[in-house]
């Protein structure tokens, strides 16, 4: 039900428009004063007020002020038993609906509310419309905050550059990849980025038409495996011909690209490691394929056990690479079982004792009663402790001692190695658990290897969660420890260890 206030000093116009609208199912209320009035609007939210112009108590235009700043939806009208045009155009200013000179008609004042009804209809539509509008900002403002978190938490870097060259968007990762100090939003990108780079963005910047394909490339952004990345560009598509901007995404490759240049020297060292000996023998079997090369028998039966003792050495590189290989299945579940060191330590010195006994090398063995079982596969234990004892006979000297000591410690099971042999030189000691090493010098000369044990080993115990270090002083002896946890764990093999350099 429409509501009206009449604030208007002369009696008979009050009555006469209560009268007129009552019967039109209007809620009405009158006033003389303009205090009045103003207390009503504010206390009720009437639809339309009129307000007489020169009130007793009050300049009716100032009574229109005050509502129409604390209620600025009322239509309100100014009635003027004295108008003038200044008055009109103050009171239109003020935010009147209409300006109405007296003697006032029933049907002015229908006219005057209907067009006022429109008026609050259209004012409440505008006050919806900025409600939403508003409400949309802050919607958007939202996505976009969340937008932007979202891409600064990716690992990756987004740039975005519009059809003018012009930043649109980066995010940090960006910067990083790029290896740029920062950027504008707006600023032309292209000479900005790294050099590297500009061919790869500028052939789809400049392109005639939309390029559906990604390209990729790969960029050593500083050198020395220090950053690494690879950039992928596209268009972003505006319809099937044409595009808007150009998308870049960087990503670190840096660790993929060390690994890479890891395995191929690893496969540079195995392809030479496999080729000297096969030189060698194919050299032996050339001199005794050639009947122009008379030679004796003792040399020809030299010939064929030194090539004899090159493809065993052959086949030991290959079963020690084939170890390397298996280990370095990624996280391999083992056949684990409890296993009883003391009867591995007794079965690999049975095994090597036609070696030891060869250099007359005397074996001690102080194995610790009740020594606590240990958790593993029987082939990873055999094959670390062989190839520890067996590094003990071939670097020892004629008459040397072994000692082999198994205890527990610390939930640990402690097993150490001790020989009195040629000993490693300091600036050898950093690299014995490398693949492939092999220290030189003329009492290894003769000592026939791989170079792949100790890095075997080195993998065992360390997927087994163990410690291995050792002692050693050249030309007097070495001594390795090996610490494996006493735990019914389920040990994985960790991938690549075989890899690492020590
Ligand atoms: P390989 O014995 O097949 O050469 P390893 O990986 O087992 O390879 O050992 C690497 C190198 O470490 C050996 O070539 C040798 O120079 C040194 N080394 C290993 N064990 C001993 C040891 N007990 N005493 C002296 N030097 C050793």
């Amino acid at each position: 039900m429409p509501s009206i206030l009449i604030i208007d000093n002369e009696f008979p116009i009050r009555k006469n428009i209560y009268n007129y609208f009552e019967n039109d199912g209007y809620i009405i209320q009158t006033t003389k004063s303009g205090s009045e009035g103003i207390q009503l609007a504010f206390s009720n939210d009437f639809n339309f007020i009129l307000i007489e112009q020169d009130l007793t108590d009050h300049d009716g235009l100032r009574v229109l002020q005050a509502i129409k700043k604390m209620k600025p939806e009322t239509v309100c009208f100014i009635i003027a038993k004295n108008p003038s045009y200044e008055s009109a155009v103050k009171a239109a200013n003020l935010g009147a609906c209409s300006y109405i000179p007296k003697p006032l008609s029933y049907e002015g004042l229908i006219f005057h509310l209907r067009k006022g009804e429109k008026h609050r209809q259209l004012y409440i539509e505008a006050l919806n419309l900025r409600k939403e509008r508003h409400e949309n900002l802050l919607e958007l403002s939202r996505e976009k905050s969340a937008f932007k978190t979202v891409l600064n938490s990716i690992n990756g870097g987004v740039l975005v550059i519009n059809k003018k060259g012009e930043l649109v968007y980066y995010n940090n990762a960006s910067l990083v990849y790029l290896n740029v100090d920062d950027l504008e939003v707006g600023e032309y990108i292209i000479d900005r980025l790294p050099n590297k780079i500009i061919q790869q963005v500028s052939d789809y910047l400049f392109a005639k038409s939309y390029i559906e394909k990604v390209r990729e490339i790969e960029v050593e952004m500083i050198p020395n495996n220090k950053l690494h990345i690879q950039a992928v560009c596209s268009h972003i598509p505006k319809n099937s011909n044409d595009y808007s901007g150009v998308i870049l995404v960087t990503r670190d490759i840096t660790n993929k690209k060390k690994i890479e240049q890891i395995k191929s020297q690893f496969v540079s060292m195995v392809a030479h490691e496999l080729k000297t000996p096969l030189v060698a023998v194919q050299g032996f079997l050339q001199i005794l394929n050639n009947p122009e090369i008379q030679i004796t028998d003792e040399k020809r039966d030299d010939f064929l056990s030194r090539s004899s003792d090159r493809l065993g050495g052959l086949f030991q590189l290959v079963n020690d690479l084939l170890d390397i290989s298996r280990m370095e299945v990624e996280e391999k579940k083992r056949d684990l079982e409890n296993i009883d060191f003391e009867n591995v330590v007794k079965s690999v010195t049975e095994f090597l004792e036609l070696d030891y006994k060869k250099k007359n090398i005397t074996l001690n063995l102080n194995i610790k009663d009740n020594l606590p079982k240990i958790k593993a596969e029987k082939e990873d234990i055999n094959r670390l402790v062989t190839n520890l004892v067996s590094n003990a006979i071939k670097y020892n000297n004629e008459n040397g001692t072994i000692s082999l000591t198994a205890s527990s410690e610390d939930n640990y099971l402690m097993f150490e190695i001790e020989d009195t042999g040629i000993g490693i030189k300091e600036e050898d000691k950093p690299k014995v658990f490398q693949e492939f090493f092999r220290a030189m010098n003329k009492e290894t000369r003769s000592v026939s290897g791989t170079g792949l044990g100790l890095a075997i080993v080195k993998g065992i115990v360390k997927s087994y969660h163990g410690k291995i270090y050792f002692d050693s002083t050249y030309r007097k002896g070495t001594k390795f420890t090996v610490k494996l946890p006493i735990s019914k764990t389920i040990y994985k093999i960790k991938p690549n260890y075989a890899l690492e350099n020590s």
